[in-house]
């Protein structure tokens, strides 16, 4: 086959989905993207509401590698990027209904009212506990318990983990779901000791560690990049374009979708599926009864994003920070709140604050069963009065996500080695998006960068240079 004739289809239009057509591209291959939303992004959706900024998905991404930059060089938008508002180092945790800045230096650790002395001295211990075995095994719990006691896990890594994914810390796999933390133990042998020698190694390969990369978006929000990559790639993305399913059909993959109320169907030599787990076991009808299985045991649970505006001179708690988590401990109906124009400039009207509450996740979904009006009623009156609040909201909107963010759960292994052997048997499928490799959008570019040189790869086995 000529290497150029190569048709080549992407599932999905999210930010995994374009940057793999714009690693494509630079190779001179281009896609057809189908997305059924009317514009891409994915779940980068942004929304500009009464002179709020609103961001229901991600409303920010880490820098933690260079890739980003060059791709938001590349597509024109490098001064649209902003980057947070340095008090935004500043990270709270919610404690006995006060909020407690984590500390971020280890004058402040030993200060900090956050950990009794007890936990303290604890944390001496960890560079002498050994090393445990298959984290693929072990809860982040566990191994946080483990490591750094109790203490640690209640007031800094669940919040975290709640942050982060929305997650369970008792479920969540801690090799799966943070394999550059159990790295610290598998290859240091402790977290202290391979957070000083890791440093090392990341500044070789040019990258960042999460902890310290910048934190960043854009002047109008996260869609807008999406949406330029999107208009920067000659690739033709098809909007308004649902998949149906795609089969196999002797040397080809046949997608087959709906537009305006109409089936049709195409034919292509590879397919890189870059939509979440559950449509993707749903689509491919390739005859194999445990890949609809493994996709749908990968678990999505239901999160609620409610945006709060309140006018400044009403908030009496300093807005110097980030904003704060809540662990589980402190038995909150939402799990943090990000102080949106705080961190970015444009995302609340002039004299007013703009507030992002998550609530539900994997710990909580049930509380999501509640009608709006409840649901709003009860997390507003607990954001005032940890807020030191005195008046209701002027702004309020809730945006809920059914299934929002894969859990790197306990087991999750088994799904992803199943993935492996899936691609395997099936050459010329590439399952990529936010359910392999990372959650973060700074994962999503970096893997689906990886996604596009494996089809690059392939593309050299199967084919023959284009004739002149
Ligand atoms: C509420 C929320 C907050 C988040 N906050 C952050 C954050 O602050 N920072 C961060 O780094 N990450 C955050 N994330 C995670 C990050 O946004 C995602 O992991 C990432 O954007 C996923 O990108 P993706 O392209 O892999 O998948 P998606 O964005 O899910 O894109 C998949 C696309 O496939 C399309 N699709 C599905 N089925 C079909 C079909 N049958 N036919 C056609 N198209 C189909 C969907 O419409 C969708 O557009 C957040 C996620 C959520 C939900």
């Amino acid at each position: 086959m000529e290497k150029k004739k190569i048709k080549i289809a992407i599932l999905g239009g999210g930010i995994s989905a374009l940057t793999a057509a714009f690693q494509l591209e630079k190779s001179g291959y281009s896609a057809v993207i189908f997305e059924q939303n009317s514009e891409p992004g994915g779940s980068m959706i942004t929304r500009n509401e009464e002179g709020y900024l609103l961001d229901f998905g991600p409303n920010s991404g880490l820098e933690t590698t260079p890739l980003i930059a060059e791709i938001v060089n590349e597509i024109g938008m490098a001064d649209e990027m902003v980057y947070a508002n340095e008090k935004g180092n500043k990270r709270y945790i919610l404690k006995n209904g006060k909020l407690i800045p984590l500390p971020m230096s280890p004058a402040a650790f030993f200060k900090t009212p956050l950990f009794s002395a007890r936990a303290k001295f604890r944390l001496l211990a960890e560079p002498f506990i050994k090393r445990s075995h298959d984290g693929y095994y072990q809860s982040i719990a566990d191994f946080v318990r483990r490591r750094l006691g109790t203490e640690f896990l209640d007031y800094a890594i669940n919040p975290f983990v709640s942050g982060v994914f929305a997650g369970d810390p008792e479920k969540l796999s801690v090799k799966s779901a943070f394999p550059k933390l159990y790295a610290l133990e598998e290859n240091y042998g402790g977290l202290i000791k391979g957070t000083l020698m890791g440093a090392r190694e990341r500044k070789k390969r040019k990258e960042v560690a999460k902890q310290s990369a910048k934190m960043f978006s854009f002047r109008n929000g996260m869609q807008s990049m999406a949406k330029r990559l999107a208009e920067y790639l000659s690739s033709e993305i098809k909007t308004g374009t649902e998949i149906e399913y795609v089969r196999k059909s002797e040397e080809k993959f046949e997608v087959i979708y709906r537009k305006d109320g109409q089936s049709a169907s195409e034919f292509f030599d590879l397919i890189i599926s870059a939509i979440p787990a559950y449509d993707a076991g749903r689509i491919f009808q390739f005859g194999d009864e445990d890949f609809d299985r493994h996709c749908s045991q990968v678990y999505y649970p239901p999160v609620a994003v409610l945006y709060l505006g309140f006018r400044k001179n009403r908030i009496a708690q300093p807005l110097d920070g980030f904003g704060f988590l809540i662990p589980t401990k402190e038995k909150k109906d939402f799990l943090g709140a990000i102080w949106s124009s705080v961190l970015f400039e444009n995302r609340a009207p002039e004299d007013y604050e703009s507030f992002t509450l998550f609530i539900g996740g994997a710990q909580k979904p049930e509380i999501l069963d509640q009608d709006d009006e409840n649901l709003i009623a009860n997390t507003v009156a607990e954001f005032k009065k940890i807020m030191k609040i005195d008046s209701d909201p002027e702004f309020v909107k809730i945006r809920r996500w059914e299934k929002a963010i894969p859990q790197y759960n306990l087991g999750y292994i088994e799904h992803e080695r199943y993935f492996e052997s899936f691609e395997n048997n099936n050459p010329g499928v590439f399952l990529s998006g936010n359910f392999r490799g990372g959650i973060s959008v700074g994962d999503c570019f970096k893997n689906s960068s990886l996604t596009a040189s494996r089809v690059l790869e392939y593309i050299n086995k199967i084919s023959k240079p284009t004739e002149n």
